[in-house]
């Protein structure tokens, strides 16, 4: 990442992931700024994927807003734009591989009764496993969970340091495809991030929860685990995270200048004046080659407690 010593020319390859659930706003821009610097600021490629496999959460037009938006602000992404929704096809081959090996189970448990019979962690209940042990065979739609275990999930995150996690006890047999037939984030991501051959993934730290079941499954699966680094989390005054459940406001493009320069100064970045109040083109050129990840202030409030 976007240290000192620079990673060789084309072994880089970071990617901006939204789901289109509502604008752009402040907060997602911060990550698509994020993942975009340090991918240029190492010689990268820069993807982007649309991740609309939730047709329930998503908001129409909330996909083509966003890249126009990014499109307007100067971000140039690399190859095709792709769409999660296009590729079912290959998270149902890695669940049937999965299957294969009997790493996953079919679990017809109401969500009342696993709150009844399970304690709660970091990421909701914790699935007690009462389905993998005890199978049911019905004919209803159901969700299928993938079997954890008990040793640690460890990984570098580059501003947290060495983070740990033991999902069976902390997050317990997780799902993969929901009873509603759509399949999880977790699993989705995995797969399109190897098939795009991602080899950093830059991103806001409240997914730092999600990293451990991404390494297991990335595990599970036999692809290459990306280097992860979590970014901090942007706040509203009420200290809750920007997001379009706490209806964070559009980027406005008449300001657009004024948004990145904000978003490269709460990554601790710090652009000369003639910059902050000079011209789009220029922030970039100057924002690619001053990329310092030494400077992104750490905040240990977000994700799993247990990074160095
Ligand atoms: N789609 C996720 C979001 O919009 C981001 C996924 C990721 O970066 O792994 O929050």
């Amino acid at each position: 990442m976007g240290n000192k010593v620079k990673i060789a020319k084309s072994t880089y390859c970071g990617r901006f992931a939204p789901s289109p659930t509502g604008p752009l706003h402040f907060g997602s821009l911060v990550a698509a700024v994020g993942s975009y610097l340090d991918a240029k600021f190492n010689d990268g490629q820069w993807v982007v994927r649309i991740e609309d496999l939730d047709w329930q959460r998503e908001i129409k037009g909330a996909a083509s807003h966003i890249l126009h938006i990014l499109e307007a602000l100067g971000m140039e992404w690399d190859g095709q734009i792709i769409y999660q929704s296009q590729r079912l096809a290959h998270y149902q081959a890695a669940l049937d591989e999965l299957n294969q090996r009997d790493l996953i189970y079919s679990c017809v448990c109401s969500r009342k009764e696993i709150a009844d019979s399970s304690i709660v962690g970091i990421n909701g209940s914790i699935y007690p496993g009462t389905c993998s042990r005890a199978p049911i065979f019905t004919k209803d739609v159901r969700a299928l969970r993938v079997r954890t275990h008990h040793g640690p999930i460890v990984f570098e995150d580059f501003l947290r340091g060495l983070c740990t996690q033991n999902l069976k006890q902390e997050i317990g047999d997780f799902i993969l495809r929901r009873a509603d037939g759509i399949y999880a984030y977790q699993l989705a991501v995995v797969v399109d991030d190897a098939q795009q051959g991602i080899t950093h993934v830059v991103r806001g730290a409240d997914l730092l929860d999600s990293t451990p079941r991404q390494i297991f499954l990335q595990q599970l699966l036999g692809y290459d685990i990306p280097h992860y680094m979590h970014l901090p989390v942007v706040i509203n005054a009420a200290g809750e995270k920007l997001s379009k459940q706490t209806r964070a406001p559009a980027i406005e493009l008449s300001y657009a200048l004024t948004y990145l320069v904000q978003a490269i100064r709460f990554l601790g970045q710090n652009p000369p004046v003639e910059i902050a109040q000079g011209d789009i083109a220029s922030f970039w050129r100057w924002a690619k080659k001053n990329w310092r990840i030494q400077q992104i202030p750490r905040d240990p409030t977000q994700g799993i407690n247990s990074c160095a």
